[in-house]
């Protein structure tokens, strides 16, 4: 039997890797719906290519367009956020791909209809991660990690007793500011921060991985998905991203997964979970990798880390301020409107002024990230940065 998938964020970065993957195997997979912000061009495209049965793109705006792309099809064009939550719900398996606060209800409605649920929207599960666990278990859902480090910390698991588990190593690249000095690194631009050099990825998580909040939110990210507290997730620097993260266990091994840095790999892992399948991947060459570094992550120059980590420890409030600052100020770096070292200062700022209990539902979940985002948007328009 073919299984019946839906992508959430179908023209993005992910989104583009999963598709490749499922176009390549038309006898296993049957693609059901998919969905975009406002790519009408991409999204009617791969439906074409797909033959989804349903097309969904996020901003109204546009569904007359889409309708017209979609004509004589066969693929039915929808639009809004209701629409959203409906391609989440029909297929058996369900790729939550689309970047921010923005997929966390789409992720919910998936998780509540009791889907397989491969999670890339990392920003989802550090706003809303016990609720999250909490809904999967109660709706009989199953939560496949696709971020590269949760991937291989997933796979190095397989097989092994919780209570045999010492601790999770997550590796960081260091992003494409490792060496700079923060002097340096007050000057970059977009564009420079976006330049990663090892993975290709969407503009929100390049520019997290050049601040390292990207390894802060994955380590929040750890801890939902894995039950371990704070002070059991460490992370070291690795620029090479052969390892992709390690458990150690109680008697001293340390189990690591390797492979070259495409998202296929780790997306392939999902799509035929619990089976393998063929990727189109680069085979990793030991030899001629030759050698691997790891070193401790600096935290004076990345306090995007230390502030992670901090809410983390903090509570379920902090970790939705966190993220929603976070968002609001890498959206003002990319235009131009703040400078490079100013997003952890947004950050820390918002963090410090959070008088909110732990919300304790979805709703008081999305309550706060707007709230938060308010209140930070005009942070931006004051600051003289
Ligand atoms: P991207 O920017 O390339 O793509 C985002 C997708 O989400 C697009 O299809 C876009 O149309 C859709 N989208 C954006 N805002 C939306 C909204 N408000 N409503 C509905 N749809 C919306 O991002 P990406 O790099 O593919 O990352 C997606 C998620 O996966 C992120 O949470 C990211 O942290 C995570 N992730 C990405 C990578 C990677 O290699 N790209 C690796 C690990 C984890
Ligand atoms: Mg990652």
């Amino acid at each position: 039997m073919k299984r019946r998938i839906a992508i959430l964020g179908a023209t993005g970065s992910i989104g583009r890797s999963t598709l490749d993957l499922v176009e390549r195997s038309p006898e296993r997979f049957e693609v059901v719906a998919l969905t975009a912000k406002k790519n009408v061009d991409a999204l009617a495209d791969a439906a074409r290519r797909t033959g989804a049965k349903l097309a969904v793109i996020a901003d109204s705006d546009r569904f007359g367009e889409l309708r017209d792309r979609l004509d004589g099809t066969g693929c039915r064009a929808a639009a809004g956020p209701d629409a959203l939550l409906e391609a989440a719900s029909d297929a058996d398996w369900v790729m939550a791909a689309i970047v921010g606060c923005a997929g966390l209800v789409p992720a919910m409605a998936a998780i509540e209809a009791g889907k397989t649920v491969a999670l890339a929207n990392k920003e989802a599960l550090v706003t809303a991660g016990s609720l999250m666990i909490d809904a999967a278990d109660r709706n009989g859902a199953t939560l496949l990690p696709v971020d590269s480090e949760h991937n291989a910390i997933f796979q190095c698991l397989a097989g092994s007793r919780r209570q045999d588990i010492s601790r999770l190593i997550l590796t960081a690249s260091g992003g494409p500011f490792r060496e700079l000095s923060i002097e340096e690194m007050r000057r970059a631009t977009p564009e420079q921060a976006v330049a990663h050099p090892r993975w290709s990825m969407g503009a929100k998580i390049s520019v997290d991985s050049a601040t390292l909040m990207n390894k802060g939110l994955e380590l929040i990210e750890a801890h939902h998905l894995f039950g371990l507290p704070s002070d059991r997730i460490d992370v070291v620097v690795h620029p090479q991203s052969v390892v992709h993260s390690l458990v150690e266990f109680v008697d001293g091994s340390l189990l690591a997964q390797l492979g070259s840095a495409d998202m296929r790999i780790p997306i392939a892992y999902t799509l035929a979970w619990p089976e393998r399948m063929e990727t189109p991947s680069e085979r990793l060459s030991l030899a001629d990798v030759a050698r691997l570094d790891f070193e401790k992550p600096d935290f004076e120059r990345f306090p995007a880390l230390r502030l992670a980590r901090e809410a983390l420890e903090a509570g379920a409030g902090e970790a939705i301020v966190l993220n929603a600052a976070n968002e609001i100020a890498v959206e003002a770096f990319l235009r131009g409107g703040i400078g490079f070292c100013h997003i952890s200062r947004l950050v820390e700022e918002a963090l410090s002024k959070i008088d909110s209990p732990a919300p304790r539902s979805i709703e008081e979940v999305v309550a706060l990230d707007g709230e938060t985002r308010e209140r930070t948007s005009l942070m931006v328009s004051e600051s003289c940065c």
